[in-house]
C-alpha cells in the first residue's frame, strides 16, 4: 500500500461486524491477566505477552507503533511520551561508559544539551561533527564509536545529511546510525531504507500536526525494538498517553496531504522572502539556492515546510514580528497546520546548546548569518502567510 493508505489504515483491526470502524482510545492502565501468561517483570516479556500493564504496551500505542512502523518501513516501532524520551531511551539504551556518541553538531537544541551535558557525566564520550560533510564523520568514527546520530535537515538552519553514504560509512566501522528525521517526515526520506539503524521522530511536530499532543517514536529491527522496550520504555517508564497516541494516530491520517500543502506553501514563502530587502540567507531544502539542493532532490520526496531564514542589519526584528504578527503565531516547535515562527539568536545556540568551536561557529554564520528565524510555513492559503509575514516585516 502507498504512505496515502497505510496513513489511514496500517494497525487498523480487520472489519468485524459490530467492532467500531476507527480505532478506539483505551485509556486502561491495567489489562486482565493469568499467571500462565506473564509474569511481573520486564525480563518475562516476549512477542506473545498480552497487555498487561500500560507503561509495557496498550492498544492505542500499539496501533500508533503499527502505523509508524508501516510509514517509515520499518520491522516494529515503539513510542514514547515525547521526541526526547525517545532518543534519550534510544542514547541510553545503545550506549554504556567508554562508549563514543558522534552527533551532528547542529540539531535539535535539547537532543545537543543531552549529549553535551549529561551524557559525559556517565562516562559517554561525545564528539559534534559536521553530518553535511561526509568526510568529517569518517574522521570522527573511532574504535569505541558505538553510535552516529545524524539529524536531517536540521533544526533550526535545514543543513543535510547524505543518509545512505553516513551509513556506509559508519556500517564498515561496526557502529550503528540513527537519523532524527522529525522535519522530513516518513512522507519525505525513509532512512531505514537509506540504511539507518533507527529512526526517531518527535511526533509533536508534523505526525500530530494539530499541536495538541506530545509524543515521540524510534523505528527499526524488531529485535532491536523489543530490547529497547524492555530497558527503555519499561524501566526508564517515558510512555505515551493513550489520549496523545490517539490524537497523533488521529493526525498522522492526513500527514501525506498536509506534507504536500506544507512543500507548496513553504516555496510561496521562500519565494516571497528572497525577494524581501529586509531579509537575507533563505534557506529552504526544496530550492534550488539550498547549498545542497541537489541532495534534497536525492534523498527527499517532499522537501517540508520549514524556512529558515536572518534579518538584514535589523536587531530588533523578532520584536517586531512578535508583536505585529496576526496569522503567524510567534512560538516554538513547528509541524502544525497553523504557521509558527520563532527567532534563535546565534551567539546564545552555538555556546550554551552546541559548543561549536570557533571553525564550526564560523560555518554556522556563513551558512544562516546572525540570528536565525525558524519558520514552520503552515496550511493556511499562502497568500494570506504571505501578506501577514509582509505587513510585519515593514
Ligand atoms: C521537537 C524536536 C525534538 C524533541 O521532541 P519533543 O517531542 O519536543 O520532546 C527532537 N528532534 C527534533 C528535530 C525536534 O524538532
Amino acid at each position: 500500500m502507498k504512505p496515502a493508505t497505510l496513513a489511514v489504515h496500517a494497525g487498523v483491526a480487520d472489519p468485524v461486524p459490530g467492532q467500531p470502524v476507527l480505532s478506539p482510545l483505551v485509556p486502561a492502565t491495567s489489562f486482565h491477566a493469568h499467571p500462565d501468561s506473564v509474569g511481573f517483570s520486564a525480563n518475562d516479556l516476549t512477542e506473545k505477552t498480552p497487555h498487561f500493564y500500560a507503561r509495557w504496551s496498550n492498544p492505542t500505542a500499539e496501533t500508533l507503533e503499527q502505523r509508524l512502523a508501516a510509514l517509515d518501513g520499518g520491522e516494529a516501532a515503539l513510542s514514547f511520551a515525547s521526541g526526547m524520551a525517545a532518543i534519550s531511551g534510544l542514547f541510553l539504551h545503545t550506549l554504556k561508559a567508554g562508549d563514543h556518541l558522534v552527533l551532528s553538531n547542529v540539531c535539535y537544541a535539547g537532543v545537543a544539551e543531552l549529549a553535551h551535558d549529561i551524557l559525559p557525566k556517565m562516562g559517554i564520550l561525545v564528539t559534534p561533527v559536521d553530518t553535511s560533510n561526509l568526510q568529517a564523520v569518517a574522521d570522527a568514527l573511532r574504535p569505541t564509536t558505538r553510535l552516529v546520530h545524524v539529524e536531517t535537515p536540521a533544526n533550526p538552519i535545514l543543513r543535510l545529511a547524505d543518509i545512505a553514504a553516513i551509513a556506509a560509512a559508519v556500517h564498515s566501522h561496526g557502529a550503528l546510525l540513527s537519523v532524527d528525521a522529525t522535519m522530513a517526515t516518513p512522507i519525505a526520506i525513509q532512512p531505514l531504507d537509506l540504511g539507518a539503524d533507527f529512526v526517531v521522530h518527535s511526533l509533536t511536530k508534523y505526525a500530530c500536526g494539530h499541536g495538541d499532543a506530545l509524543g515521540g517514536a524510534v523505528i527499526g529491527k524488531a529485535s532491536a525494538i523489543a530490547a529497547l522496550r524492555k530497558e527503555s520504555l519499561i524501566h526508564f517508564g517515558g510512555a505515551i498517553s493513550p489520549f496523545a497516541a490517539w490524537l497523533i494516530l488521529r493526525g498522522l491520517e492526513t500527514l501525506p496531504m498536509r506534507m504536500a500543502t506544507h512543500q507548496t506553501n513553504a516555496a510561496a514563502v521562500t519565494e516571497f522572502l528572497r525577494a524581501h530587502p529586509r531579509v537575507d540567507h533563505v534557506l529552504w531544502p526544496g530550492s534550488a539556492t539550498h547549498p545542497q539542493h541537489d541532495l534534497a532532490r536525492r534523498q527527499m520526496r517532499n522537501f517540508s515546510g520549514m524556512v529558515s531564514f536572518s534579518a538584514k542589519n535589523d536587531p530588533d526584528l523578532a520584536r517586531r514580528l512578535a508583536d505585529r504578527l496576526k496569522l503567524v503565531a510567534y512560538a516554538v516547535s513547528l509541524g502544525k497546520t497553523r504557521s509558527l515562527v520563532f527567532y534563535i539568536p546565534t551567539e546564545d545556540i552555538i555556546s550554551s546548546s552546541f559548543h561549536l568551536d570557533a571553525a564550526a561557529a564560523r560555518d554556522y554564520r556563513d551558512w544562516t548569518g546572525e540570528g536565525t528565524f525558524r519558520l514552520s510555513v503552515g496550511i493556511e492559503d499562502p497568500a494570506d502567510i504571505i501578506a501577514d509575514l509582509e505587513q510585519a516585516l515593514g
